[in-house]
Formats: structure tokens, sequence, C-alpha cells
């Protein structure tokens, strides 16, 4: 059982390319999110700003299609590895990964600037 209590009702989604393993990117899931994206096997989350559920790729065509659903060790995080549908690209920034900013010692810190 996922427990959904430690952050109000949603667990931080980790999504990570199937096949490099690469994290693409991190999003988040209500019960009903994580119900919604084992049933349909696309991805879906919760949107904090937004509060609503949405389904990634719904209006970009960029879907993730769901291979796998893990849990980890305290059950209240979720890793799901997909295949990059569409253009492959999962930011909305059109970058293929949304952890695109190096903030690693020596890197340049400026909000923007890579
Ligand atoms: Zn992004």
């Amino acid at each position: 059982m996922i427990d959904f209590s430690k952050l109000a009702g949603l667990v931080p989604a980790v999504v990570q390319d199937e096949r490099t393993g690469e994290v693409l990117m991190v999003g988040f899931m209500n019960e009903e999110a994580l119900a919604i994206t084992r049933e349909t096997g696309f991805a879906t989350f919760f949107s904090r700003t937004r509060n609503t559920l949405w389904t990634k790729g719904e209006t970009s065509g960029n879907r993730l299609e769901v291979t796998r659903v893990l849990t980890d060790c305290d059950e209240d995080t979720i890793l799901l590895a997909v295949k990059r549908l569409g253009d492959g690209n999962v930011c909305h920034t059109g970058e293929r990964t949304c952890f695109f900013r190096d903030l690693s010692f020596g890197a340049s810190m400026v909000k923007g600037d890579r």
C-alpha cells in the first residue's frame, strides 16, 4: 500500500526512460492518478498548480507509455519506467528531460542559464 499521508495525499513519481535509465521528470500522484496510470498504461499525474489530474502528453502527443510501476522501500515514492512517445521530448521546454539545468559545483546557478 502506497503511503499517501506524508504529503497530504500526494507522492512524488520519478519518471525514468525504460531503455536508457535516464531520469526524465518528476511529477506528483494522488491515489486516483496512480490508479489511472495503472489502468491505462499512460503516465497521469496530479497538478499541484492546477489542482487537477493531467495525463502527460494529452495535448502535445508526447505521452509516456508505462512499462513498470515500482515503489521504494518506504512505499512513499513511485518510479515509472516509460517509453517516450511522440517526439520523445518530455519537458514542455522542448528538452528531452526536465533535468537539463546543471547545478553541480562550479556550474552557473543563474536561472535560465545553461
Ligand atoms: Zn520540464
